[in-house]
């Protein structure tokens, strides 16, 4: 957290012409302050009469500064946008696991399919052991099922799958995951590129999202390089039967656990009920998540009781229904609709001044 206050301040600080006559004192002592107000929680407790008259100056202006990007940042998270047609373009969607698509962006998966977008989901991993009381063999199948059971009712065009152990990927090369990565893009030529956000991972522990976010963060401008994965242009596209290419993604969308600087809201009111069917598609991953919260539960002297009767009964629509949608819902609150998903989104590569002076509509 400590590391976001910063970063924001000295961008800023680097930005603002009336910190130029002095910008390597000033941006230390951005930082400094930053590292109070995380510290102390709030600008109220900051204690600036320690510091000489010069940097009293300083800080003040920066808490100015700091408290109308604040709230600069909530205003322009309260925006929600709309999904543009997609006459056929495509998304491609990287996923660890087979609930991360229903769970974290499944109303928005479902916005983009009612409104013509192809989107392509990759899912990384087989979620091999992601069970309670099952084999691996049983189990693999059974994820694999119901994938495929959500995928079709938010209406994923294609799913491609790279079959690497579950919860292994903290061992695997980013290089190696990077490259099969690359190989999908070329492969399905997406307009929008979505993962994990590599910057969001305050309360990840989860390797394998945090594993596939870098690699598919580094598979958006690795793709584009013809000296990298030359041996790709040899193969035609299962997806649209022409030779496999460097390919550029127009967007970037990120999400995540708690997505920082969230840029774009997506209002999923139309279609919640769908996310909520497909993430109770996903009954195997579900009871063994609600028997660790039974297991959590017990060790701190507490019971669930509809957790243990949904685990009783090996049946999870009475209560996940109602977690998913406090989930949406709570994040509509957030923003005045009634359910949404947030993410952050960027746009020709955060260049889009240069898009803006130069560019020419086709
Ligand atoms: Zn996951």
């Amino acid at each position: 957290m400590a590391s976001d206050v910063h970063g924001d301040d000295g961008a800023g600080a680097r930005r603002d012409g009336r910190f130029d006559r002095d910008g390597k004192r000033v941006d230390r002592q951005v930082r400094a302050f930053a590292v109070v107000v995380v510290g102390h929680g709030g600008y109220r407790s900051v204690r600036v009469g320690v510091a000489p008259p010069i940097a009293k100056s300083l800080i003040a202006r920066v808490v100015h500064r700091w408290r109308r990007r604040s709230v600069t940042v909530r205003a322009m998270a309260a925006m929600v946008r709309t999904i543009e047609p997609g006459e056929g373009r495509v998304v491609l969607l990287v996923v660890a696991h087979a609930d991360d698509v229903a769970l974290f962006l499944g109303g928005t998966v479902a916005m983009w399919a009612d409104a013509g977008w192809l989107v392509v989901v990759v899912r990384v991993t087989d979620d091999r052991w992601d069970s309670v009381g099952s084999d691996e063999a049983s189990t693999m199948a059974a994820n694999r099922m119901d994938f495929e059971d959500a995928t079709a009712i938010l209406g994923v065009h294609e799913i491609v799958e790279l079959g690497y152990p579950t919860d292994t990927l903290g061992d695997v090369s980013t290089i190696e995951l990077r490259e099969r990565i690359i190989h999908s893009v070329r492969t399905y030529r997406p307009y929008a590129l979505v993962s994990f956000d590599p910057y969001a991972m305050y309360g990840e522990d989860n390797l394998d999202h945090i594993a596939v976010a870098r690699a598919v963060d580094e598979s958006f401008w690795t793709s584009q390089f013809d000296l990298h994965h030359p041996e790709h242009f040899a193969e035609t596209s299962a997806h649209t039967g022409q030779p496999l290419a460097p390919h550029g993604c127009f967007e970037r969308w990120y999400f995540g656990r708690r997505v920082v600087d969230v840029t774009d809201v997506v209002d999923i009111t139309a279609t919640l009920d769908r996310k909520v069917a497909a993430g109770c598609c996903h009954r195997t991953m579900m009871l063994n998540f609600f028997n660790q919260l039974r297991m959590q539960a017990e060790t701190g002297g507490w019971r669930l009781p509809p957790v243990e009767n949904a685990l009783a009964a090996g049946d999870v629509a009475d209560v996940l229904p109602r977690l998913l949608r406090a989930g949406s819902e709570g994040v509509g609150a957030r923003y005045g609709v009634a359910a949404a998903e947030e993410f952050r989104v960027v746009t020709f590569g955060g260049m889009q001044g240069l898009l803006d002076a130069l560019g020419e509509r086709i």
